[in-house]
């Protein structure tokens, strides 16, 4: 059976959510169809040890604070999930959890959006898939031959799956740096960080919320056409999170640039030198998932979908949400998103009432 809607939202994670607050402001009738069997996006899926980088007062979807953690200045993944949760419930977020979206057709004046579960037929589509499902390893010499452990971070948990084990973590990132640190400062992990590049640490008074002052600083200087005042990756890369700035000063986060080749049973560094190793930790990113939008065929050499700001080029009735800055500044942040959502809900809107 096929169902319609004006509006379905595929992902309901923060920024499905987002979407979902403001087409109900637009008074929109939609649907969100979510594959996670349960509220929380992302955050479900995250380490244990994970906390924000920034304050909960700074970490809010539109309408709605999220409370502050007892006892934490920077809450953990479980409390985001707990918001998200509440904020699904408290606005009435119409999402159908377990429900995976394969595919999304052109289909005459409206879009048809396949599930395993049903058909549905909308005016528009806002994609906020996130990146989450598809995690990114790089091309490794040796990577097949090593017969150890390989996991990338979805699916780290905690450092007592490692106890009395060598582990190397590769990736210059805030996943790499928390990995890193989470397993040292355990004490009973042999840790190896190593690096394309030197780690770039932010000043330890800078986090999240600094991040989005700049970020904002910048789309406000480049709206009104005055000099571009520098983004957030020229402060640098890894937020000094207590966990990483406690590692990094006990002298437990230093990294080494990255290794020639993996081996059956460990490292070989470019003097060719070898580390036995047991398991590699890879905290080497993620694309964005977009495989249920191939059929629009909308996708540049990049592997992004070019936008005007939430809105395809190609194919004006599709939105894309929440990936990252090429769909808004800060937008795949929780503070970020909601702002982004709001301008794809109002274009939707005037679309739909045109
Ligand atoms: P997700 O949370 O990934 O949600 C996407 C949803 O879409 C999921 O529920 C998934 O099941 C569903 N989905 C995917 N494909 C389909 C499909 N085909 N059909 C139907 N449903 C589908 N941001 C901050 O603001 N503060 C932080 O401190 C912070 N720390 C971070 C730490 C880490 C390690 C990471 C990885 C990110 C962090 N972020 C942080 C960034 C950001 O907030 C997250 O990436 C965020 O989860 C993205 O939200 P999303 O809704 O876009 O995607």
């Amino acid at each position: 059976m096929t169902q319609h809607v004006d509006v379905v939202v595929v992902g309901g994670g923060q920024a499905g959510l987002a979407a979902g607050y403001h087409l109900r402001r637009q008074g929109l009738d939609f649907t969100v169809l979510d594959a996670d069997p349960a509220p929380g996006g992302s955050w479900q899926h995250m380490w244990d040890s994970l906390h924000l980088f920034s304050p909960a007062e700074h970490s809010s979807l539109p309408g709605r604070l999220m409370p502050a953690q007892a006892g934490m200045i920077y809450p953990d993944a479980g409390h985001v999930v707990d918001y998200l949760a509440d904020y699904e419930k408290r606005y009435d977020v119409p999402v159908q959890h377990g429900t995976r979206v394969d595919a999304v057709r052109r289909d005459g004046v409206r879009l048809l959006v396949e599930t395993d579960t049903g058909t549905w037929r909308a005016r528009a589509v806002i994609s906020a898939t996130g990146s989450w499902s598809r995690p990114f390893l790089p091309a490794v010499p040796g990577r097949s031959t090593f017969a150890g452990r390989q996991l990338h971070t979805v699916h780290y948990r905690c450092p007592a799956d490692f106890t009395g084990q060598r582990v190397v973590v590769v990736g210059g990132g805030n996943s790499g740096a928390q990995v890193a640190a989470d397993l040292a400062l355990d004490g009973q992990v042999e840790v190896t960080w190593v690096t394309q590049r030197p780690p770039r640490f932010l000043p330890d008074d800078i986090d999240g919320r600094a991040l989005f002052d700049v970020a904002t600083a910048r789309r406000r200087a480049l709206e009104e056409g005055r000099s571009d005042t520098g983004g957030v990756a020229s402060l640098g890369d890894i937020v000094a999170v207590p966990p990483v700035r406690a590692a990094r000063d006990a002298g437990l986060l230093v990294a080494k640039p990255m290794f020639a080749r993996l081996t059956a049973d460990g490292v070989r560094w470019d003097d060719n030198s070898h580390t036995g190793v047991d398991a590699v930790v890879w905290c080497t990113g993620f694309r964005p998932a977009l495989a249920h939008l191939a059929p629009l065929n909308l996708r540049s050499a990049r592997g992004h979908i070019p936008t005007d700001g939430t809105r395809a080029l190609g194919e004006p009735r599709l939105h894309l949400l929440g990936y990252g800055d090429w769909t808004g500044p800060a937008s795949a942040t929780l503070i970020g998103v909601g702002r982004m959502a709001r301008e794809a809900a109002a274009g939707i809107a005037a679309m739909v009432a045109g």
